[in-house]
């Protein structure tokens, strides 16, 4: 045995118990009372700490062009930031750009991760310019570990896909065992509002939010597990953001559609009201969907908590507020749209946990199992049992941090989460065996991240 943690409290998706974990080379092979190794054994001992398999985020964007820019975090930097976060792998988007294979934009993607990931990574891809030939490529790409396809159903004129692409999107998936995820957001009814509101001078970071109003959140939901309903494929909805559009999902579960959904940290701690900021300040706002109601939040909390929503991602899009938010401040259209959290998410979601919303079960299912299962990474990933990668967070619930840019590791200089005081870190991190984060800075070897070959839809990973 290589290294042996001491005295913690394990906890799982189903489990609360006290423990000690063996690993040897990258693998947790034992699990039980008073373990102990030879002379060359290390121990870390974590008394009074809490045991979480590595965070799972399936939703960040990493060194990808976005309107114009390009998001402030590479590879490295949103590696680290993860890592220090407590996740240890992530699965970020490869977009295909109008007119490129897929094959060459996955290889673009590989460039951009190799030597620089400082945790496992794994790629969706997002169909950008369904042409036929496009289409069928698809069918190859989970044979590469890639198994689940993104779909926009807003960004009229860039990314959005029309219903007959989503149908044949989904009756790929269907084919070869893949997930599709989807934005769902009414892009040709975005447009309108956002016409009207430009033709009459509103060009400031409100009418974002004022132009995305939650029933065209909902009515895509709708739309599209109704469409997945008729191919018979599951359908995996990203960044649920508000109550009317989680009755959609009520709706079409009943049916029997297999539909998952996530939501992310931003919707359960921003809210309209950041969009009233004085000067440019809500830009640091403008994602999509927008900040809802604080009633809303609520809703999304009672979700994450009965099972309506299945997981939480990061939806990690930096934009630094001096010289990339500012591309709009003439033009809430031309406003990058997102926000850093791939760090914060974890810390986010157990403050539910302090405030009695969720359980740490329900935590760790949420921001580890859940995902790692559903993007085809279990049972390496998402969870702590005999055999799993030793992909581990020692968590001290008693540390507390105030918020700042300064404080994280994300390369971007501003946080949602300003000024928030926050009881709950990440002390130590472990990827595969290694120890990359002590006492929260980031300790490994760049570059030992691994691609992430991901099982088909309901399957193994090997
Ligand atoms: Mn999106
Ligand atoms: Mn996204």
């Amino acid at each position: 045995m290589d290294l042996i943690i001491k005295h913690g409290t394990i906890v799982t998706a189903t489990d609360t118990y006290q423990a000690d974990i063996a690993i040897s080379g990258e693998t947790i092979t034992l699990i039980g009372h008073d373990l102990s190794g030879d002379a060359t054994t290390r121990i870390i001992d974590a008394r009074g700490r809490y045991l979480f398999p590595g965070g799972v985020d399936a939703h960040v964007h990493l060194d990808t062009p976005v309107m114009g820019t390009i998001t402030a975090d590479d590879y490295q930097s949103g590696t680290i930031a993860a890592a220090c976060g407590g996740t240890t792998s992530i699965v970020d988007f490869c977009f295909q750009m109008p007119g490129q294979s897929l094959g060459d934009a996955i290889a673009g993607w590989h460039v951009r991760a190799a030597g620089k990931a400082a945790i496992d990574y794994g790629f969706h891809i997002v169909v950008a310019d369904p042409t036929a030939a496009v289409l069928e490529e698809l069918a190859g790409l989970p044979a590469q570990g890639i198994t689940s396809f993104k779909l926009f159903m807003a960004y009229k004129d860039a990314l959005m896909a029309d219903d007959w692409t989503i149908i044949q999107v989904l009756e790929q998936a269907r084919q070869s065992g893949a997930l599709v995820m989807v934005h769902a957001e009414n892009g040709d009814a975005a447009h309108l509002l956002q016409q009207r509101f430009l033709a009459a001078g509103q060009t400031g970071p409100k009418y974002h939010l004022l132009s995305r109003p939650p029933r065209i959140e909902a009515e895509a939901v709708a739309r599209v597990i109704t469409l997945a309903e008729f191919v018979g494929a599951p359908i995996f909805i990203v960044h649920m953001s508000c109550g009317e559009a989680l009755d959609e999902l009520v709706r079409g579960r009943a049916r029997g559609v297999q539909v998952f959904a996530e939501t992310c940290p931003h919707y359960l701690n921003t809210s309209v009201e950041d969009l009233d900021r004085p000067g440019f300040e809500g830009a640091k706002y403008c994602y999509s969907p927008p900040p809802r109601q604080k009633s809303d939040q609520e809703m999304l909390w009672h979700a994450l908590a009965n099972g309506t929503l299945q997981s939480v991602g990061s939806d990690h899009a930096p934009f630094n507020f001096v010289g990339q938010k500012e591309l709009g401040c003439d033009d809430f259209t031309k406003i990058p749209s997102g926000a850093p959290g791939i760090e914060e998410r974890l810390i986010m979601i157990y403050q539910g946990v302090h405030e009695g919303r969720l359980s740490i079960n329900r935590f760790v299912e949420l921001v580890s199992t859940a995902p790692a299962r559903l993007f085809g990474l279990a049972p390496r990933k998402g969870s702590i049992a005999v055999g799993a990668d030793a992909d581990l967070v020692i968590w001290n619930p008693d540390a507390t941090l105030e918020l700042t840019p300064a404080r994280l590791h994300q390369r971007v200089d501003y946080t949602i989460n300003q000024g928030r005081h926050v009881r709950g870190l990440p002390e130590v991190v472990l990827l595969r065996g290694k120890v990359i984060v002590a006492d929260r800075d980031y300790v490994g070897q760049i570059g030992s991240g691994q691609f992430l070959q991901r099982a088909r839809f309901g399957q193994a990973m090997q």
